[in-house]
């Protein structure tokens, strides 16, 4: 059974989290309690913390379809445990397509997009395109960073038995991943440029050759991040600041540039690169997320005489999430040697977002909610 009050980490607006003590909200109707296993920290917590609130909904301005303000619990790639079915939620059968078994005691991982569910874009799958809005666990409701998180039933999505519950965490930055991919139009066979080997960089390097890429080559400036591209199995890795990149990846296709490029780093230099990494027909597609108020330019004239498409993706949808986990059970794909490290939930803001923050060899660290905090040895 869940306790009456746990320990959450929690942003207030300012670049710190609070370890506070919080009641266990009632399970709502459609709601779902998960005993949370694992959550990951991911590029997006870091941005909240140290220069939000961004994402969060400050006091005041509640989120539209939530109603959440700050202080919010952080935590959208998690996975757990059902330890509670809330009314209404039925206990899938046996071999339900796509979602399996959903019952107490179910391991789960969480697809953190919350939206309308009504809309146009809602009904048609795209959630995350959803005309009235959008949250995220994590962001605007309680997240995976406490011991235990309602959720609602259509987010959760059950977990194959052989994919442990520390992979089934990455199943959501994966997913992002899967989703850049897909929205690129790749098929098996192709070539891909990837600009950028962070995290999301690096996932998207796994999938394109999961998806049966016949080269992969990827831009980054950071030594440490060039080295986790190569253990990727990245075909090449180019050091942008001393090596003209462009000019390599011609070359590496004889001078026809690739079928796609995915750009994982979001700068002006960046879109340029991809627009013109790419052959006649080729498909660029954004993943980084640009500052609003930045507005970069985009040189029509190379786009149009190669009929170039320029695209964008935008988080990812349930059908990805599915395909994930698909990927991840059957071995096609593999992750487990991208979770760099694991913490527990007190150490989330030292061991966690700081060292993430001044650590590039860093990919993916995992707060495994099990662990106790490691003391520092007594004298
Ligand atoms: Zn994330
Ligand atoms: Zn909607």
């Amino acid at each position: 059974m869940a306790p009456a009050s746990m320990r959450a980490m929690r942003y207030h607006g300012k670049p710190e989290l609070v370890l506070d003590d919080v009641s266990l909200p009632q399970l709502k109707p459609g709601e779902v309690r998960v005993k949370v296993a694992f959550c990951g920290i991911c590029g997006s917590d870091l941005h909240e913390v140290f220069e939000g609130p961004l994402t969060c909904c400050p006091v005041g301005q509640p989120h539209p379809l939530t109603g959440g303000t700050l202080p919010e619990t952080l935590g959208h790639e998690f996975s757990g445990v059902v330890e509670e079915l809330g009314e209404g939620v039925e206990e899938d059968g046996e071999g339900t397509e796509g979602r399996r078994t959903l019952r107490v005691g179910s391991r789960v991982c969480i697809e953190p997009v919350i939206s309308c569910r009504q809309c146009d874009a809602c009904k048609a799958g795209d959630t995350p395109l959803c005309d009235l809005a959008i949250g995220l666990y994590g962001y605007a409701r309680p997240g995976g960073l406490a011991p235990f998180v309602n959720v609602a039933s259509s987010n959760v999505h059950v977990v194959p038995d052989n994919v442990p519950l520390d992979i089934a965490a990455l199943a959501e930055p994966l997913s992002v991943a899967w989703h850049a991919v897909a929205v690129s139009g790749f098929k098996m066979g192709e070539s891909a440029f990837v600009i950028g080997c962070g995290p999301i960089g690096a996932l998207v390097t796994r999938v394109l050759f999961a998806q049966g890429a016949s080269a992969v080559y990827v831009s980054e400036p950071s030594a440490s991040r060039r080295a986790i591209a190569s253990q990727c199995g990245a075909t090449a890795v180019f050091d942008p600041t001393t090596d003209d990149a462009l000019a390599r990846v011609r070359e590496a296709t004889g001078g026809q540039g690739v079928d796609v490029a995915i750009d994982c780093a979001g700068t002006q230099r960046t879109v340029d690169a991809a627009i013109e990494s790419t052959r006649r027909k080729g498909r660029i597609v954004m993943v980084a997320l640009f500052d609003k108020a930045k507005r970069p330019t985009v040189d029509m004239w190379a786009l149009m005489t190669k009929e170039r498409t320029l695209t964008s993706s935008c988080c990812f949808n349930a059908e990805d999430m599915r395909q994930v986990l698909a990927a991840l059970s059957s071995g096609r794909i593999k992750v487990d040697d991208l979770i760099t490290c694991r913490i527990a939930l007190s150490e989330v803001f030292d061991k966690g977002l700081e060292v993430l923050r001044q650590d590039p060899t860093q990919v993916k660290i995992l707060v495994d909610l099990e662990r106790e905090a490691v003391q520092p040895a007594s004298l």
